[in-house]
């Protein structure tokens, strides 16, 4: 019989460490609820079948959720080694097959590590939960779906919508490789220690046709020219590429446009050969 959440970070005296961007959910009609909607919105009632990496576990309130909802396998990565007994009690409480890893997520190569089917959740380390994104999109289809909590402002960030102010180089990315449903938004308080911001909970289905992984690199440079001197017209902030300044007008999109106006397929049709 497992301990309550705040029973458990008591016991394992697991102070929150900012530096690692540890703001728990200890409530576990929230954590359920994240899974709930998940499974709900894939047209799931469960993950069987299917092989989980949880990245972040902390202090399990999510991986309990995560185990809850029998997925075929769980391997959870997490950086603060106080954690890790937390995971050995879980393990000893399930049968379904657990691996618990002690490492700095950024440094695994997932596709590699965890058998497809596989899908990743995760209320993230705020921290690193952009490049951490970021990795993955980029292999997209090496996952059925992606759970993911954000920071709201993260989160706005990569579903905005074309001429929004918060439309950049995350959302063109993100809407090539999957479509984004919005879960859940939860406020401070639902956190221990409570954050300053609301967060949301995303969740990321890949594309059937994903762009291939060089076309996606080159889609990153554009984006990155194109949305780093975002006020300016892209005759400027391309010139250093003139070749994609002769493309632009190949394909009808005005020189004289900003980063802003172009949809994420503008960015696609650019980048391909
Ligand atoms: N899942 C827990 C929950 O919802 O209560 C904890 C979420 S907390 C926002 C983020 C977790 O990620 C922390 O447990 C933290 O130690 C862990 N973490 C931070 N950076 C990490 C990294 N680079 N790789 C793996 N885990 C990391």
């Amino acid at each position: 019989m497992l301990p309550g959440l705040r029973e458990t970070v008591e016991k394992h005296g697991l102070l929150a460490s900012k530096a690692l961007g540890q703001n728990f959910l200890l409530d576990r009609n929230i954590t359920d609820k994240i899974i709930r909607l998940s499974l709900n919105r894939q047209g799931l009632s469960s993950f069987a079948g299917c092989n989980i990496c949880e990245i972040g576990p902390g202090p399990g309130g999510l991986t309990q959720a995560v185990l809850e909802a029998a997925p075929a396998s769980l391997t959870v990565i997490e950086m603060d080694p106080r954690c890790i007994a937390i995971m050995e009690e879980l393990k000893a409480e399930t049968t379904i097959p657990f691996r618990i890893v002690n490492g700095d997520a950024l440094a695994f190569d997932l596709s590699r590590e965890i058998e497809a089917p596989r899908q990743l959740v995760s209320n993230l380390p705020y921290n690193v939960s952009v490049p951490l994104l970021t990795g993955w999109l980029k292999q997209a289809g090496s996952y059925r779906a992606m759970t993911l909590m954000f920071q709201k402002e993260v989160a706005e960030r990569i579903t905005a919508p074309t001429r929004c102010k918060d439309y950049g180089r995350l959302s063109v990315l993100a809407q090539l490789t999957c479509g984004v449903a919005k879960l859940l938004e939860l406020p401070p308080e639902c956190f221990t220690p409570a954050p300053k911001i609301r967060s949301t909970v995303l969740l990321f289905t890949p594309k059937t046709e994903i762009p291939a992984a060089e076309t996606l690199a080159k889609v990153e440079k554009i984006t990155s020219l194109a949305f780093g001197q975002r006020r300016k017209m892209l005759r400027q902030s391309l010139k250093t590429m003139p070749d994609l300044l002769d493309k632009c007008r190949h394909l009808g999109i005005e020189p004289t446009a900003r980063a802003e106006e172009l949809p994420p397929e503008a960015f696609l049709q650019l980048a391909e050969n």
